[in-house]
């Protein structure tokens, strides 16, 4: 059962309740379960993002003769990894057809 199934059904509930004191209850609930089902949302959004950040390849920073992980301060020396060791992000070495 998700929020959303919980809320219908509270809900339902509702129309057969008439006690006042109950009612309000329920509409806290379900005020309790719009508030959660409102984070999950954010919270999926935002892992979402950074996760598709990563995947988009990225040109390394050039120091010297140093490539430097756009994303984190990884240097890689003479190893060139598809995906950046510390922290994942996808590195364009600028080697595709
Ligand atoms: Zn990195």
């Amino acid at each position: 059962m998700n929020e959303s199934k919980a809320i219908k059904i509270i809900k339902q509930e509702m129309g057969w309740e008439s006690k006042s004191s109950t009612l309000r209850a329920f509409e806290e609930a379900i005020k309790a379960l719009e508030e959660v089902q409102q984070y999950r949302a954010i919270s999926t959004t935002e892992e979402c993002r950074a996760a598709m950040g990563k995947q988009t390849a990225k040109r390394p920073r050039i120091m010297g003769n140093a490539m430097i992980c756009p994303s984190c301060p990884r240097c890689f020396k003479s190893a060139s990894p598809t995906y950046c060791p510390s922290c994942g992000q996808m590195i364009d070495w600028g080697n595709e057809e």
